[in-house]
């Protein structure tokens, strides 16, 4: 018989989690004003918010932790992070940052200027934060397959090269540059192709424009290009980011992802006079140039994160789980969108919950109604982080209502997987009783999903 699939490491330090009654979980819940982020993080079971930062590191990068070099200037943790941006992502130019919207904040410092426009594949939340907020716009040039969940493209995170093209040529002059989001999150954690990376490239250069990769989860888009792109197959995965990297002039990072670290970020860039531009910003909001915002310990466990998670075992390890979950919820006949994600797995709330008016947060409901089940707890990706236009402050319906189910870096077994999806099997075997949702109490002008407060209609 052929052997099974079995994670790529065993365990040496654990941290106990805890299971809670349906009656303390319905009344913490009302507590939070039903917003998930308000929630005590003990009194979650399984906690699938998010897989940012919550990754387990390994005894090497803990080992780095204890090398640490605190130094103001010329750190030698510094240097162990450029030496592996420069050895694995080819960049000579870094900045590190606390995290990925803070090199957001500094990189769109330099580049962005009110009235401009950033197309690209459906941006990140922090960044249409940081574009919006320095009264530019966002320009989603996703190709359309992306937004049916059942189509099986392998590369949804792909850019509809015609859509980008046609602001190029109509808006060229407000465009300072093209951003790719690889794996794309918002889309649901969809690769982005070799092939695609290479179009855009060359389009960028016709018009004279720079193009930037938000890279939180370049490693995993790397595995993805392997295992599903022609030509790709016997290239090693170090190889194949190489190949990434080499069509972009500039990068932002959260390393609280792919860098599998729980604090810190970067930017990273080819040309001099842009370093210089940021280096300015990154003094003002961040820290001097060898620390920004990091620690020399956190900057030696990214550098060490960055070799590890590059690695193809440890990639499958990952993204195999993530299928896992998926198919076990395909079997029960919930609808997720196909193919699964890199870091995540993408409930379809609308077909879940037909009975829910969109007006009431059809996905919010639908992830408050899995929290109560089971002490679970996934994110709403849908009119909540959606947000009102800028302009006319209306509510804006995004065409998918999801229940984003993001699985943290070597921290849970497939056995919490599959609590994960009965729990979710049981709200589905119920969901002809949920007829209602949530109604607004408070929201913040921006971004206002995180510190949102509700009511139950
Ligand atoms: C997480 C993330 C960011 C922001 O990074 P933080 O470290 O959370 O500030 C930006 N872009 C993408 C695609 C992300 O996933």
């Amino acid at each position: 018989m052929e052997l099974p699939f079995a994670e790529s490491y065993k365990i040496k330090v654990v941290e106990p989690i805890r299971k809670s009654t349906r009656e303390q979980r319905l009344a913490w819940i009302k507590e939070a004003k039903y917003n998930l982020f308000n929630l005590r993080s003990e009194h979650v079971f399984i906690d699938l918010l998010t897989d940012s930062g919550t990754g387990a590191m390994s005894h090497f990068q803990w080992a780095e932790m204890m090398l640490g070099d605190e130094s103001y200037a010329g750190a030698s943790s510094y240097y162990k992070m450029k030496d592996a941006i420069s050895e694995l992502l080819g960049f000579d130019y870094f900045l590190p940052t606390h995290q990925g919207r803070a090199a957001e904040n500094v990189l769109f410092s330099v580049l962005v200027k009110e009235g401009n426009i950033v197309p690209g594949n459906s941006h990140f939340d922090t960044t249409k934060g940081h574009i919006e907020f320095r009264k530019a716009s966002a320009l989603d040039c996703t190709i359309d397959e992306a937004f049916d969940i059942h189509n099986p493209h392998p590369f949804k995170g792909n850019v509809d090269l015609n859509k980008l093209e046609a602001a190029l040529q109509k808006d060229g002059d407000r465009i300072p540059f093209i951003i790719i989001t690889v794996t794309c999150n918002t889309s649901g954690g969809q690769p982005v192709s070799m092939q695609n990376l290479r179009d855009i490239s060359n389009l960028a250069k016709k018009y004279n424009k720079i193009t930037v990769f938000d890279s939180a989860r370049f490693a995993e888009n790397a595995y993805f290009i392997k295992t599903r792109e022609a030509g790709y197959e016997n290239k090693s995965i170090r190889e194949i980011v190489k190949e990434m990297f080499s069509y972009a002039d500039a990068m932002t990072m959260s390393a609280k992802k792919d860098a599998i670290v729980n604090m810190g970020g970067f930017i990273a860039m080819r040309d001099q006079q842009l370093f210089r531009d940021a280096t300015v910003f990154n003094i003002i909001f961040e820290g001097y140039i060898t620390y920004g915002g990091m620690s020399g310990r956190d900057m030696n466990a990214l550098a060490a994160g960055l070799y590890e998670n590059t690695e193809f075992e440890v990639l499958e390890t990952r993204i195999e789980q993530v299928a896992y979950l998926g198919k076990r919820l395909t079997e029960f006949g919930i609808e997720v969108q196909q193919p699964y994600g890199g870091h995540a797995i993408f409930v379809d709330a609308k077909s879940f919950l037909p009975h829910v008016a969109k007006e009431q947060f059809i996905a919010q409901t639908l992830a408050v109604e899995l929290y109560i089940e089971s002490g679970v707890r996934g994110v709403e990706i849908g009119t909540l982080l959606a947000d009102r236009d800028p302009i006319t402050r209306e509510n804006r319906y995004p065409e998918l209502e999801m229940v984003r189910l993001a699985i943290p870096r070597r921290t849970y077994t497939n056995n919490h997987m599959d609590v994960v999806a009965i729990a979710l099997k049981n709200v589905w075997d119920r969901r002809d009783s949920i007829r209602t949702g949530y109604s607004l109490l408070y929201e913040a002008p921006i971004m206002r999903h995180f510190t949102v407060e509700l009511q139950k209609i």
